[in-house]
């Protein structure tokens, strides 16, 4: 366990989020990528290369990442691949920006609590900036690898994000 020492999680979400750390879901490279980006939190350490198989109707046909960081981080991660795997790209868009609005807002609206669903375990780094850039690190580099098809090697810090 690393990192989690000052965030004072409930307990129910905390063990969510430490199961994701332990056994994180997709972590490997899938075969044949299309998209990619190197996401980077140097404030903590974070840093993870995400990557994305699209087809050609728009639907994510298979997502990994690799890399290391915090059990924020790492969890976030794990729990975005998992929700968007098989899920058309629209799709993936529209979660990351109810997730980074969840996060960055204040207040938070309704319509953005219900659509970011069970990452609602992730309310608690609200109150702390710098675990704020780690939850959210995977979501920019999943905003980075879709924004620009064309191009594989991208890089996202979320080291400038501010609230
Ligand atoms: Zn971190």
């Amino acid at each position: 366990m690393t990192g989690m020492g000052e965030v004072k999680l409930n307990d129910l979400y905390q063990e969510v989020i430490l199961d994701h750390n332990r056994r994180p879901r997709n972590f490997r490279k899938p075969e044949g990528a299309t998209h990619y980006s190197h996401g980077r939190n140097p404030l903590c350490g974070d840093d993870y290369h995400l990557y994305l198989k699209v087809d050609g109707s728009g639907k994510i046909e298979s997502v990994g990442f690799e890399g290391s960081g915090c059990a924020i981080s790492k969890s976030s991660a794990s729990m975005m691949t998992s929700f968007i795997e098989g899920k058309p790209v629209k799709d993936a868009e529209a979660l990351k920006n109810q997730f980074l609005r969840f996060l960055t807002r204040d207040p938070v609206s309704e319509d953005t609590r219900a659509a970011v669903g069970r990452l609602k375990i992730f309310e608690g780094v609200r109150q702390f900036p710098v675990r704020v850039k780690c939850a959210t690190l995977i979501w920019h580099a999943l905003e980075d690898a879709l924004a620009d098809a064309g191009r594989k090697k991208g890089q996202v810090s979320t080291e400038g994000e501010g609230k």
